[in-house]
């Protein structure tokens, strides 16, 4: 990903589902046409659908994913069915497709496309439904439809192939969109302008040659429109930078990893956190995390802890959740834990077999799947945490970790 394109996990995710036959690629490819330039292809894990990165106009930077048929069939086809169901987690909003010309049935719909509908009702997805190949369509069979569809607020018919309505369905996707850029920041309503931050960052094997990791980036990003000055530093020099620094900075921010080191080289009177700290409060509830992350001190032995990942190819994460994080939790609680593993769109179902959920920072996932997981362990009664704030917790400095959140009152909840 270049610098200058919006991180995927920060665009609207647009799913689109229908039957086989209902024309979604086509329809996609319609309204890839003039307005939309394909950023790139973002391949999920090696099941997952693809999501295509594009500048849909006039809503902005999205992600469309094609998810597959609802009616394929076999062992095979239910597998791809249940992955169109997943998709649903980290859909924003959706544009449900079907054949006009072989349109369903009452009970093929409500076999099929209702029980889509009642799950966007149910997750408050914004959907819009696109009646395709209108060009086939007799207007009395147009009426027919319509009358089928009279409870559906939003509905239009379209064609792939003439072009017809291809852009009112572009319009009415971007009414749909949720007023999305909303107004939250990742460390700017923490700070004033021209305090100072400091940003700890490990140049290890896992940093990408040459660049900053996206969460890295992002802050400092967020840092510069609050008119903070961040300072990059490592953590073998941060305290010499502390000690350059002629006016001390409001707040260190560290990589989970180091919290240790950095913790002892930071003055206590200079605030700390993480930035998987800043991230849980982003776009999860940094509260629930929190929770889950005082749950370490309450688990029993033969308790197993689910460790979930959010991407299969962990660059940035390495051996953290495989070999460390099960290391850290059997050192901290001093128990006979087991643990058990997911990654990528995986994430169970039933989660009452597990004591405790720690998941990763998610930079992959969008805002609407790292709260629908969330949710999950919330509705199971399970505490869930993530990597920093576990960590965080294990070396005994969360309460530091949190300081600046319960001073300025942002993040914690009541
Ligand atoms: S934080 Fe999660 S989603 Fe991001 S690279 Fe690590 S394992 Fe993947």
């Amino acid at each position: 990903m270049g610098m200058n394109e919006t991180p995927s996990a920060n665009r609207i995710h647009i799913g689109i589902f229908g039957r086989r036959n209902a024309g979604k690629s086509s329809i996609i490819n319609g309204i890839t046409g003039q307005d939309l330039a394909i950023v790139s292809d973002i391949k999920g894990t090696t099941t997952d659908p693809v999501g295509k990165a594009m500048e849909l106009l006039p809503l902005g930077p999205v992600v469309v994913i094609d998810t597959p048929g609802l009616d394929d069939e076999g062992e095979l086809g239910e597998k791809r069915v249940e992955k169109a169901y997943q998709i649903l987690n980290k859909t924003d909003l959706a544009v449900l497709i079907a054949d006009g010309t072989d349109f369903p049935k009452k009970e093929e719909w409500d076999q099929l496309e209702q029980p889509m509908l009642a799950q966007f009702a149910a997750r408050n997805i914004p959907y819009v439904i696109a009646v395709n190949k209108s060009e086939e369509l007799s207007p009395q069979k147009k009426e027919q439809i319509f009358s089928f569809l009279e409870k559906e607020e939003k509905k239009l018919f379209v064609s792939a192939k003439s072009g017809q309505n291809i852009h009112a369905l572009k319009e009415c996707i971007a009414q749909l969109a949720p007023l999305a850029e909303t107004e939250k920041r990742l460390v700017g309503d923490l700070l004033q302008p021209n305090d100072i931050a400091v940003l700890v960052v490990p140049i290890d094997s896992a940093a990408p040659k040459g660049r900053l990791i996206l969460p890295q980036q992002q802050v400092i990003r967020d840092c510069l429109e609050a008119g903070v000055t961040a300072v990059v530093t490592r953590e073998s020099e941060l305290s010499e930078t502390l000690r350059s620094l002629s006016k001390k900075p409001k707040l260190v921010i560290t990589d989970s990893q180091a919290f240790e080191k950095v913790s002892k080289d930071t003055p206590p009177d200079i605030y700390l956190t993480s930035f998987s700290i800043l991230f849980s409060r982003y776009k999860g509830d940094l509260k629930q995390q929190v929770l889950g992350a005082k749950a370490l001190c309450q688990l029993k032995d033969q308790d197993t802890v689910l460790i979930s990942e959010g991407c299969t190819h962990h660059r940035q994460c390495e051996d953290i959740g495989t070999v460390k994080m099960p290391r850290w939790i059997r050192e901290f609680t001093g128990k006979d834990i087991r643990f058990a593993f997911t990654s990528g769109t995986q994430f169970p179902k039933d989660l009452s077999k597990y004591a405790l959920v720690v998941h990763c920072g998610g930079c992959t996932l969008n805002e609407r799947e790292m709260k629908y997981r969330l949710r999950c362990a919330k509705e199971a009664g399970i505490p869930m945490t993530n990597y920093g704030t576990a960590i965080a917790q294990m070396h005994g400095i969360l309460d530091r970790s949190l300081a600046i959140f319960k001073d300025t009152d942002s993040g914690l909840g009541q």
